[in-house]
């Protein structure tokens, strides 16, 4: 929560904006991304919006980062032989538009997707 409220993501988990999940768990959600741009472009998104960005995901709760990791190893498994490229985005200039830790798992045929 911000002083503009719920990220994007929290409002998600919470169905009031649409998205295409692809798994849930008790405490993760993955979506497809609203703008693919790979064969596979799936979002691993921590419900809890405490953690802005990687590196606090693993200072302040290393097991659900490793469950993050597991989830997107699964979607690999199921949609791509178990291959993917796992990108976050930390920090504005790095590309980072949503402050709501999210993994970006791209499979399948990458394309020219180098970066997202
Ligand atoms: O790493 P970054 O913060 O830029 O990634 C945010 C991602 O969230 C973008 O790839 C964007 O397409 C995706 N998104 C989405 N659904 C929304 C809003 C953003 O899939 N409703």
């Amino acid at each position: 929560m911000t002083e503009s409220g719920p990220s994007i993501f929290s409002r998600i988990v919470a169905r009031e904006i649409p998205a295409t999940i692809v798994a849930e768990t008790d405490d993760l959600i993955a979506i497809e991304d609203i703008n693919p741009q790979a064969d596979v472009h799936v979002l691993v998104i921590p419900k809890t919006e405490t953690y802005a960005n990687v590196s606090e995901l693993a200072a302040g709760d290393p097991a659900l980062l490793s469950r993050l990791v597991a989830l997107a190893q699964s979607i690999a498994d199921d949609r791509a032989g178990g291959q993917y490229r796992l990108i976050f985005n930390s920090g504005a200039s790095a590309g980072q538009t949503v402050f709501h830790v999210h993994a970006h798992v791209l499979a399948g045929d990458l394309g020219e997707a180098t970066l997202v």
